[in-house]
């Protein structure tokens, strides 16, 4: 089964921090797992790795870092009006999204191109455009380190929240998600009330956008405004909306008017993290190596040669400072470690 040891995390984390792993293993088939892990020198911290696009490494792993490569998708019922698909934890979010919509199976084109591995997207319970991940799901299924147990979790059980679920938080790093099942309509009813996306849609009938050009047109709209990790390391917001009270909200706006918030539910709003960021300062700002992306004041960058302390150091002044200014304190998106 052998265990690769002292391996460099740099290829394995959007973020190009250099930290390693006291042993490595490529997951590729649920059966590989639990021999891997009993490998491990006992006590070894374990850590599930995806594509590494919501993660900080603050410092080497001393543990062992298991890399979810279980590919393969199929579908598993296919009715008139929707169809179930079964995908492996390991394959590319955005390939799936892409396999998805050519056989013509709508309701994840919202978040089309987001990094990262469908293994990962219950985790965060990832969303863009109006749309949540936890919305198509109708199944996790995964393996318990603990017991080395296979399980299944129905969505109603998983605890999906605004970028959270019961694998990012309360069972984390307990699960290792090897396959996803989603709920997918045969006929598209497509989400286009996000305001960007309106905007780019606006000289077209409504009736007439097709989930693919509905894909595109979120693709293009990406390309705008993230930097590809390809080419400027980061790992997308690194902060979350802060989620308030309407009155809460209404006594920000008062004294900062233009502070854009979006409904929640009828007591609470979530407000623009980024506004805040852009509103002390920050954006476009560069400490070292690192920096806030001019184009989008949520995302934290690495132009080459940052630490993950580095980067942990510019996202505390970053909070510091709107902890000051707004009394607010935002919480990190990515897992730091
Ligand atoms: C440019 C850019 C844009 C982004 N845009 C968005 C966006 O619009 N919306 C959004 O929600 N996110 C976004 N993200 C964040 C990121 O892409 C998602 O959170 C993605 O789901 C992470 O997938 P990953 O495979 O890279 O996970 P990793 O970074 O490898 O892991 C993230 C967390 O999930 C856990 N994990 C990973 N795989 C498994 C598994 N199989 N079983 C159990 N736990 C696991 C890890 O232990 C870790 O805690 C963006 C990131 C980047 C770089």
């Amino acid at each position: 089964m052998a265990l690769q040891e002292n391996i460099s995390l740099r290829p394995y984390n959007t973020f190009g921090v250099d930290a390693r792993a006291r042993y490595f293993f490529s997951v590729t088939t649920p059966q590989r797992l639990m021999p891997a892990v009993e490998e491990a020198p006992g006590g070894s911290p374990l850590f599930v790795l995806g594509g590494g696009s919501n993660v900080l490494f603050t410092r080497d792993f001393e543990g062992l870092v298991l890399k979810n490569d279980i590919i393969g998708q199929v579908v598993i019922e296919d009715g008139p009006d929707m169809v179930r698909v079964r995908a492996g934890g390991g394959e590319d979010w955005h390939a799936f999204v892409k396999w998805c919509l050519q056989h013509r199976f709508y309701g994840l084109e919202n978040l089309s191109l987001i990094p990262g591995t469908v293994g990962a997207a219950p985790v965060q319970n990832i969303g863009a455009y109006g749309v949540e991940v936890g919305e198509r799901i109708e199944a996790v299924e995964a393996i318990d380190l603990e017991s080395g147990e296979s399980c299944c979790f129905p969505a109603g059980a998983c605890d999906f929240a605004y970028r959270s679920s019961m694998f990012k938080h309360r069972c984390r790093n307990r699960f290792f998600i090897t396959a996803v099942t989603f709920r997918l309509d045969r006929t598209a009813r497509l989400v286009t009330s996000y305001a960007d996306v309106r905007q780019a849609l606006a000289d077209r009938p409504a009736a007439a956008v097709t989930p693919q050009e509905l894909s595109e047109t979120i693709c293009a709209i990406r390309r705008r405004k993230l930097p590809d990790p390809k080419e400027v390391a980061n790992a997308g917001s690194f902060f979350k909306n802060p989620i308030v009270t309407r009155a809460r909200y209404r006594e920000l706006a008062d004294r900062f008017p233009g502070l854009p918030a979006y409904p929640v539910d009828d007591q609470q709003v979530k407000i623009a993290a980024g506004w805040m960021i852009d509103h002390c300062g920050w954006k476009g700002r560069r400490v070292g190596a690192c920096g806030v992306y001019p184009r989008q004041a949520l995302v934290l960058v690495n132009y080459g040669g940052a630490t993950g302390g580095d980067i942990l150091a510019l996202a505390e002044a970053v909070q510091a400072s709107v902890a000051k200014v707004f009394d607010i304190r935002l919480e990190p998106e990515p897992l730091i470690l």
